[in-house]
């Protein structure tokens, strides 16, 4: 068997890895989208690296767009075997995928003008609405710990990791010359702490493991976040200083956490009376589904859900939909709580909720999220004074508060937990993927120290035999 790096491969973004079986089987792990800088991300989403065609079977770790963002395109190029996934990560990819292609769409429209204008050859978009349909709909929901025949040589088995809704590490059993090959892909490994998901679960015996690496350099606050901190920026920012306080939230995962902490809050009387908005569409829709998937959660939630009923929602809630509602807000003098999409503030109406109330003293920007140091998120967390937002310079006046105990990746020592439930002296080989070389450096040191002693790197385009 071949295990082959395409993507992911010393870099956090765009997972792809290919296993070609004894019998010539071709099964990938991932799909994901290359997110980057613009060059960067329009080289490497340009290509796979390998032909779609020859793709026998798909298998998605969960619905993350670097994990899924190119399956579309992977069908369009003429991919046709079943895409196998968990049941709450097929409900995500019915919401995410269609808007990444509206994404695509608009993105090369707007290049497209521009290019018009100069007279240069138009773009196609990477792929389209009726492609992610076409992907959709060659979709199969594998439920957790349900073992599933792929083929007559590989059997597929997710286990919880703890990352998202849904997200699941991929354990495969797979039959090789007449021996048996067990491989786990981790997928991306969660906190060891969890206000909602179930906490990362034990996998089968591997011999093989590829594994995530993002926060391999990394431990993250001792802390555990406090919801009292954000009671009282809230409490200064929107009763005292009768300021808005901005919330920047990737609309899958951290805006659901966030929306279910307030209403916990609000059920204990803690939470002042004040509009929280959430101001993106597909934060909506993925509530929707988080209302959908309850089983999937922990036992706290689980108990909280026997006094509450409706965890994600609560009186002060208010769904913005509309463009011409999101303006009115942003217009509007009245203090409040906007929850809004993109987490690094690079898009979407958080901008423009930045851009109109960044040089209000009486404002918060809370930050809850990891934010790449280009991003404009990334700047203001750094501390900037001034930001250009629209080609416009602003100065940075509203509050800035940064909570960095959200995660939905673990730290190194959450990881070390998460592969203890292993016989370390089973494992033959861990490779590293989804991480910078210097975090998969200093996670290799840390699992060397706890006794797993081969650990790979693998560039991307290597192609290691496996047996
Ligand atoms: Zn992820």
């Amino acid at each position: 068997m071949k295990l082959s790096f395409y993507g992911a491969a010393q870099e956090v973004t765009g997972s792809k890895h290919l296993l070609t079986t004894a019998k010539g089987k071709k099964i990938l792990l991932d799909c994901g989208l290359y997110q980057g800088r613009r060059r960067d991300a329009e080289k490497k989403n340009a290509h796979f690296g390998f032909n779609p065609r020859e793709i026998d079977y798909l298998i998605v770790s969960h619905a993350h767009i670097d994990h899924t963002g190119l399956i579309p395109k992977l069908v369009k190029e003429g991919f046709k075997g079943p895409i196998y996934c968990t049941p709450g990560t097929l409900d995500l990819n019915k919401i995410m995928l269609p808007d990444s292609a509206h994404i695509q769409e608009n993105d090369i429209r707007y290049e497209n003008k521009i290019r018009e204008k100069e007279g240069k050859k138009l773009l196609e978009p990477l792929y389209d609405q009726e492609d992610a349909e076409k992907a959709l709909a060659m979709m199969i929901p594998v439920p957790f710990y349900t073992d599933v025949d792929i083929s007559d040589e590989v059997s597929l088995r997710y286990t919880e990791n703890g990352h998202l809704l849904g997200s699941g590490a991929v354990n495969l059993t797979i039959q090789d010359n007449g021996s048996i090959i067990r491989l786990c892909y981790t997928g991306d490994i969660g906190r060891q702490t969890n206000s909602m998901l179930k906490l990362p679960q034990p996998f089968p015996q591997a011999d093989y493991i590829i594994c995530e690496s993002t926060y391999g350099d990394r431990l993250h606050d001792d802390e555990v976040y406090s919801f009292h901190e954000i009671i009282k920026i809230i409490t200064e920012t929107c009763i005292d200083k009768k300021g808005k306080v901005l919330i920047p939230a990737f609309s899958i995962g951290r805006t659901q956490e966030i929306i279910y902490g307030l209403d916990y809050l609000n059920s204990n009387f803690q939470l002042p009376n004040i509009p929280v908005y959430i101001d993106s569409p597909l934060s909506t829709k993925g509530t929707g589904i988080f209302k959908n998937h309850l089983e999937l959660f922990n036992d706290e939630f689980q108990e909280f859900l026997k006094r509450d009923k409706s965890p994600f929602d609560f009186p002060n809630l208010r769904l913005i939909e509309s463009v011409d509602e999101s303006k009115a807000l942003n217009e509007s003098k009245e203090p409040c709580i906007i929850i809004s999409a993109s987490g690094m503030m690079e898009a979407g109406r958080i901008k423009h909720h930045v851009f109109n109330h960044i040089e209000d003293p009486n404002c918060t920007v809370l930050m809850v999220g990891y934010c790449e140091p280009s991003t404009l998120g990334g700047r203001i967390a750094a501390g900037a004074k001034e930001v250009k937002i629209y080609g416009e310079l602003k100065r940075v006046n509203a509050r800035v508060e940064y909570i960095r105990s959200f995660s939905g990746h673990g730290d190194y020592k959450e990881m070390i937990t998460f592969l203890s439930c292993q016989q370390i002296e089973k494992v033959k080989h861990i490779f590293l993927v989804h991480g910078d070389l210097d975090a998969q450096h200093a996670f290799s040191s840390h699992l060397n120290s706890a006794g797993y002693k081969f650990v790979d790197i693998p560039a991307p385009g290597t192609e290691i035999t496996l047996s």
